[in-house]
């Protein structure tokens, strides 16, 4: 059995008698995998790491940092299908899919490249008699990354790509569902010239997590994953004095109004609900019609497309999707589908006892839909994440502008229509960190930041962009006089002023 062990120091690194966690293949739910779990000992030998090679790393020119990055653009390029296949046999997503998770990372370490221009401080030239006041960015030391399942290249790649531009050291604590590739973009990295130490990945589950949070030598923690973890860290982190940005949860919303152009709406809306198996913070799992005949059209018209809908093994090239990524997810999932019922929801396409045949214990689930889904019912208000669409009738547009706004999550939305009006009313009101008109998975691009609303998001910083740069370095401001030769300054008593 293939072991998944630490990365630090540009090695592989076990500890004798850790714990270990099984990594399944979702598509035949056989154990392929074991990895390693920390409990701190392993993280000590990462901080050690990261402290020797760190202060040299930052030393280094950031146009020298940046060629560095360059490379390691053109390894993952290089390294693109291996990735992607070794991706999608841990989480279960298509490998066409998994090549959109790597270049979505591979985005950022792009933007990341040019870092050394968002570097650059601001001076003031005679702030005073004699005196200019200029600004530095500064890495932070040492930071930290922990990240979900659910995108292992993107999201690492989010936080390293930033992290190291700017003259860290990152240690990276990847889900421990899918840690395979993680490891092997550390790897890529030292292959591309990136210094030992300077990023290394710990394994592991909560008291890896803890000992992370606990650690005084890692000033600043990024991570992202499910809303009460997040939140829990978010408060842990920042008790400890440190630098914390948590992003959460999603329940992202699809406003339909009764003019939006309704086939290329359906086309939209059935990618971004079921792709992945529902499994992206940004997905649309809820569709909001506004008025009884737009909601009967797009119901009828959601239905036949998800006929047509291919749920395939992730190497399989036709397959829409694949399995979720467990069988306790799985099992998840499928409780909300039977909780909605209950609730009175009307179940209209039910995705469960899907079977594939020669993959009978892969954790499969078809596309489901429900329809007269009610604000108040919990299968609505809390995140399923999987390919469940709901259908929230809506009687006005203010009515199915308030859904999103009054939801505890506020991650992404969209609108559909073609009323400009409307959409600049949705732009400037609607509660939610990331929107998109007539764009169903409104993800920002590198140089612009990443991060959502509410209960999807803590901490004041979004992912990547200026944001990634803010988060990352520290600011500090000079303020220096040169007197003229021999020219006296007179101590004073109060406050300085430029007066
Ligand atoms: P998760 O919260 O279970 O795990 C995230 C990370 O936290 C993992 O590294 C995991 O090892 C660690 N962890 C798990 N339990 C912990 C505990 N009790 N204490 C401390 N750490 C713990 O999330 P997941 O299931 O891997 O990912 C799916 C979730 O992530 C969904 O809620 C999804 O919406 C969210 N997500 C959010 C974004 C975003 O940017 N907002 C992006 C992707 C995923």
């Amino acid at each position: 059995m293939r072991t998944i062990s630490h990365f630090i120091d540009g090695v592989a690194v076990s500890i004798p008698g850790a714990a270990h966690s099984d990594v399944f293949d979702p598509n035949t739910g056989k154990v392929q995998a074991q990895v390693e779990l920390d409990d701190g000992t392993a993280l000590a030998l990462a901080v050690a790491s990261a402290q020797a090679a760190q202060p040299q790393w930052a030393a280094m020119n950031p146009q020298r940092r940046a060629r560095v990055l360059f490379n390691f653009k053109a390894l993952l390029e290089k390294h693109m299908d291996e990735l992607a296949v070794l991706l999608s046999s841990e989480h279960g997503k298509t490998v066409a899919d998994a090549k959109g998770d790597i270049q979505r990372g591979l985005d950022v370490v792009e933007f990341a490249c040019g870092i050394p221009h968002l570097l650059k401080g601001e001076f003031t030239d005679g702030a005073g008699p004699g005196i200019d006041v200029f600004s530095l960015r500064q890495p932070i030391g040492i930071a930290a990354g922990i990240t979900p399942f659910n995108f292992p290249a993107m999201i690492p790649l989010w936080m390293l790509s930033p992290a190291i531009a700017c003259g860290n050291a990152f240690i990276l604590k990847p889900s421990e569902r899918d840690p395979s590739v993680p490891v092997r973009l550390a790897e890529l990295a030292i292959e591309a010239g990136l210094p030992r130490g300077v990023l290394n990945v710990v394994h592991g589950g909560k008291p890896a997590v803890d000992a992370i949070l606990d650690e005084p030598a890692i000033r600043a923690v990024s991570f992202v994953g499910s809303s009460d973890i997040a939140q829990y860290v978010y408060g842990r982190g920042a008790t400890n004095g440190k630098r914390m940005q948590c992003m959460g949860g999603a329940k992202n919303h699809g406003i339909i109004l009764p003019d939006a152009d309704l086939d290329q709406a359906v086309t939209d809306i059935l990618g971004a609900a079921y792709g992945s198996a529902g499994e992206r913070c940004m997905a649309l799992p809820v569709v909001v019609p506004v008025g009884k005949a737009t909601a009967e059209a797009l119901r009828a018209k959601l239905v036949k497309a998800i006929e047509g809908l291919r749920v395939g093994i992730s190497t399989d090239k036709d397959a829409d999707y694949g399995p979720v990524v467990s069988a306790q997810h799985k099992a998840r999932v499928e409780n909300y589908i039977r909780m909605a019922v209950d609730e009175g929801s009307e179940l209209v396409v039910d995705g469960r006892g899907f079977s594939l045949q020669g993959y009978e214990d892969g954790y499969f689930i078809a596309p489901t839909l429900l329809d007269h889904v009610k604000p108040d019912m919990q299968s609505y208000r809390e995140e399923i994440f999987g390919p469940v669409l709901q259908i929230l009738r809506a009687e006005t547009f203010e009515e199915a502008l308030s859904y999103p706004s009054k939801h505890q999550y506020g991650n992404g939305v969209a609108l559909f229509t073609r009323n400009g009006d409307a959409a600049r009313k949705f732009i400037s009101t609607v509660e939610v960190g990331m929107v998109g008109v007539n764009v169903p998975i409104p993800v920002p691009v590198s140089y612009h930041s990443f991060g959502g609303w509410k209960r999807s998001g803590f901490g004041d910083l979004n992912q990547y962009g200026m944001d990634g740069v803010r988060f990352y370095t520290r600011v500090k401001t000079v303020t220096q006089r040169w007197p003229d030769d021999g020219e006296a300054v007179a101590s004073s008593f109060i406050i300085p002023t430029m007066a």
